[in-house]
């Protein structure tokens, strides 16, 4: 009997032993877990934060940089205001600003889309100190009411010296919540604020609540619980200090970290309800318990869970850091890291790195709506994704950089013909995109060979220089960044660098090239051709920097200066008594459509005393694309003040025979690709047309007649005019004065 009683009270006090080691086994063993699950917690959200950080800044940064390209490109060639419109009204995607405005200091405005510019100068100018770049708060429009976050960047004087122009660019803010991205969704907001703690800008939740440019941090430790004090924040903040704290907010416990952006004195601010960082925090206590009867089941699905959830949420955290929303590609960010790992994976291989977008791809949106316009962009990426399935695995990458431009490296083989696939590429993406019917797509192609030791960031540099320049060049075509590019970088940024010293030193020379009947083989005219000679030889070709003036908008300086060149010595040989023939002058098409041109032309005709008559006018065919209406009346003025039209280049271009009847031109001047290939196709082609312009009464003109042949068939035929290499060469005033003088 007291055996038993002793052996009860034992195994009652066993029991209770039993049970406060189980129970303090627990307890400890479930404080463990919620340790690590706040460690795990903890390491998420730095991940997460970090990322954010990253995406934002590296976006805004991105957008500053085209600015700055943008302002670089006014600055260097001396852009005037006026010229600057045309400039930045034909900057084919602003990126991600909705408009572009540039400045001048007395707060004159250009805009991108000749919309009225949404913020005032001062608002911008008060904030310039040491004339850098600035990202500024966002400011609200007068217009829609809205907020922009400006960029702006001051251009200036060629000195270096004085602010001339300030250029801005506008986000609406649409394009600054796309900069942020939740992958919490409600369980996450994210913000960037001042280190005063007021709103710049957020995602869509908080905005609920709160406006932007609020007071921030006042709304928020009035609506929450939590030991950390606002005054600690902005300590923290003053001294550009990271942290992350708890708080309560409708019984949830949430994380709040900032981290300094890294602009201006901007903080980025992100809460993350606990639950959703560390949602396996219940089942893991739960797990615990288990634990107690089944210690190795419970640690092996805890495993699995844990890496599980944590690869789930790592692989959104990834989704948001690395890969494009729409297209799903991987974007710039993550094209470096994967670029930089094929490259050191294969250091002996070449690769080619391409970059390209959608010509005019704003102008599929605004037709066709966005929704087609993605359409489009994830059909180019199918499409491109599909062509590079034939390279080994990991040797080839696609990447969308922004908005509709794409990366892609691939191995380089060079026996490819890449011009070749690159059109069938094209063809292909054409027919995928039929949906946007007639309309077809062209591409802006920039490319770079890798060389040795290249890192990521050199290849994708170089290879995006490569295709800012594909945008001056026709579509379709490889801008190569190469020697020989980087050279035509050199030389354009000599021509335009020495252009003005150049006409005041009188470096500038009209040459004359007579054109003879093709009947009497008299001299009935010449063309004006310039040279542009330094120290008795020729610095550059007509062919190398007409170009370049033509697109930085200085050739009216070079022509008008010819031209009132060819009217002084047109002068000085009437006054000598000469019969003259006829003077051809190239007018570029960009001349052509200024509307005072043909006034200024009359009235250097004028100050000369010369018969407009005697002047022809040359305008290349391919000016006759565009504004077709425009050009029209713009050549019957020319008529009616007495000047006569060539139509140069006939048959370089794209137009038909009917542009003959369509266009109320005198002359027809037929490329001399025509006749450089004699075959016998060609020959029926020149027939007909010299038959047609007859019939229309149109004269004729062959251009670079070099043989005794092409001589005899153009005259069989009954081309009015002959000029070439076979008769003359362009020569220095003098001589064609001699000519003519031995004709008199
Ligand atoms: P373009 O108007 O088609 O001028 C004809 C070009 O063919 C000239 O080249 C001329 O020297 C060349 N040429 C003439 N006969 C022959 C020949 O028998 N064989 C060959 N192979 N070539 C011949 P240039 O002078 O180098 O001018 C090139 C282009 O530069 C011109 O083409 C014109 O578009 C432009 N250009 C030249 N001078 C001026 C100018 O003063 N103002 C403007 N706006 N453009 C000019
Ligand atoms: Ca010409
Ligand atoms: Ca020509």
């Amino acid at each position: 009997m007291k055996k038993s009683k002793t052996r009860n009270i034992i195994g009652i006090v066993l029991g209770i032993i039993l049970l406060v080691i189980v129970v303090l086994a627990f307890r400890r063993y479930s404080q463990k877990i919620q340790s690590n699950i706040d460690e795990y917690a903890s390491t998420t959200l730095n991940e997460f934060t970090a990322l954010q950080k990253n995406a934002v800044y590296s976006r805004l940064n991105e957008n500053m940089n085209l600015l700055n390209n943008i302002a670089v490109l006014l600055e260097f060639e001396h852009t005037s205001f006026s010229q600057a419109e045309e400039v930045i009204q034909n900057i084919e995607i602003y990126h991600e600003f909705s408009q572009l405005l540039l400045f001048d200091v007395n707060g004159n405005v250009i805009t991108s889309d000749q919309k009225a510019a949404e913020i005032e100068y001062k608002d911008i100018a008060a904030q310039f100190q040491d004339g850098d770049s600035i990202f500024h708060n966002p400011i609200l429009s007068p217009i829609n009411g809205d907020y922009m976050l400006p960029i702006s960047c001051p251009i200036y004087d060629e000195n270096k010296e004085e602010i001339l122009y300030v250029l801005v660019g506008l986000h609406s803010l649409e394009v600054i919540k796309s900069f942020i991205e939740n992958s919490f969704n409600e369980n996450g907001n994210i913000g960037v604020i001042t280190s005063d703690g007021e709103l710049l800008f957020s995602n869509q939740l908080i905005q609920q609540e709160l406006s932007i440019r609020d007071k921030y941090l006042e709304y928020l430790f009035e609506a929450v619980t939590t030991s950390f004090t606002k005054e600690q924040l902005l300590e923290d903040m003053s001294v550009k200090k990271s942290g992350t704290f708890i708080y309560y907010y409708e019984e949830n416990e949430i994380f709040l970290q900032y981290v300094p952006l890294e602009i201006n004195d901007w903080y980025i601010v992100i809460h993350i309800n606990k639950s959703s960082l560390a949602s396996r925090a219940n089942i893991g206590t739960r797990a615990a318990l288990q634990f107690l009867g089944t210690f190795g089941l419970c640690i092996l699905i805890l495993v699995i869970y844990i890496y599980v959830a944590n690869s789930r949420v790592k692989k959104e955290l990834y989704q948001l850091a690395f890969y494009d929303k729409l297209t799903k590609l991987p974007n710039g960010e993550y094209f470096k890291l994967k670029a930089e790992h094929i490259l050191s994976k294969n250091s002996e291989n070449t690769f080619l790195c391409i970059v390209f977008d959608i010509c005019n791809f704003k102008l599929i949106n605004d037709r066709f709506g966005s929704a087609i316009g993605d359409k489009v962009l994830c059909t180019v990426s199918n499409v491109i994704k599909e062509a590079l399935g034939v390279f080994p695995a990991g040797t080839s990458f696609l990447a969308k950089l922004h908005s509709d431009t794409f990366v892609v490296l691939l191995p380089a083989n060079i026996t490819d013909d890449y011009e070749k696939k690159t059109l069938e590429l094209i063809d292909h993406i054409r027919l995928a995109t039929d949906f946007i019917g007639e309309y077809k797509l062209d591409l802006s192609l920039g490319r770079y060979f890798t060389q040795e030791n290249d890192t990521s960031d050199i290849v994708l540099e170089r290879a995006l220089t490569a295709h800012s320049h594909a945008k001056r060049v026709a579509p379709n075509q490889f801008v190569n960044y190469d020697s020989i590019f980087i050279r035509s970088l050199h030389r354009r940024a000599d021509i335009l660098n020495s252009f003005d010293d150049a006409i005041k030193n009188g470096e500038f020379q009209i040459y004359f090239q007579p054109q003879f009947s093709a009947s009497t083989k008299e001299i009935r005219g010449a063309e004006i051709l310039v040279r542009w000679i330094k120290d008795e030889k020729i610095r550059y070709t007509p062919d190398a920097f007409i170009p370049v003036l033509e697109e930085a908008g200085r050739i009216s300086k070079l022509d008008s200066y010819l031209r009132e060149e060819l009217c002084i010595t047109i002068r000085s040989w009437l006054d000598a008594k000469m019969r003259l023939p006829h003077f051809s002058v190239n007018v570029s098409r960009i001349e052509l459509m200024q509307s005072e041109f043909v006034t200024n032309l009359q009235t250097l005709l004028m100050k000369y005393d010369i018969d407009p008559t005697m002047i022809h006018i040359e305008v290349t065919e391919t000016a006759y694309t565009g504004d077709h209406e425009y050009l029209v009346n713009k050549i019957i003025e020319l008529q009616s003040c007495g000047f006569y039209v060539e139509m140069d280049d006939f048959g370089s271009g794209y137009s038909s025979l009917n542009v003959l009847k369509d266009i109320p031109i005198d002359i027809v001047k037929l490329d001399m690709k025509f006749i450089e290939d004699s075959t016998v196709r060609s020959g029926n082609i020149l027939s007909s047309v010299v038959r047609m312009a007859k019939s229309i009464d149109l004269i004729t003109i062959a251009e670079g007649v070099e043989t005794q042949e092409q001589v005899s068939y153009l005259e069989s035929i009954g081309c009015n005019y002959l000029q070439g290499y076979f008769f003359a060469k362009p020569m220095p005033k003098d001589e064609f004065f001699s000519l003519l003088e031995k004709e008199q």
